[in-house]
């Protein structure tokens, strides 16, 4: 067996053991290619000389809205994504899971009224 092979099954069992330590945390951060390991992101990099390096923006965003089944309240369910400059791996560099504020019972009418005024009352 060679030591990249190596690697990857020393990798996958840590993995393994993480997963055995306990329910997925939200949001997850990935600091890592998970390909080949390099640290470095197109967006910081490509925005290292940027005067305002405090707001690194993500290159990408997928996301899915959705009602699990039996539950009340939808969720979001969001991977924002970047591209490791030594491979060329696009990569979640985190993963969002969030409720989303259901709508009210009621919404107002386009008019503004709700249709719930009191009689007697405009
Ligand atoms: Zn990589």
């Amino acid at each position: 067996m060679n030591s990249r092979q190596e690697e990857r099954d020393r990798h996958r069992q840590l993995i393994k053991e993480r997963e055995k330590a306990g329910p997925l945390v939200f949001p997850k951060e990935f600091n890592e290619c998970p390909n080949c390991g390099s640290l470095r992101r197109f967006c910081v990099e490509a925005l290292k000389d940027s005067k305002d390096d405090k707001s690194i923006p993500i290159l990408g965003s997928m996301e899915l809205d959705v009602l699990p089944p039996g539950k009340l309240q939808p969720i979001k369910l969001q991977a924002l994504t970047d591209v490791c400059v030594n491979c060329g791996t696009v990569y979640a560099v985190v993963l969002v899971k969030r409720e989303i504020k259901a709508p009210p019972l009621v919404q107002p009418a386009p008019n503004g009224h709700t249709g719930l005024e009191l009689p007697g009352r405009q």
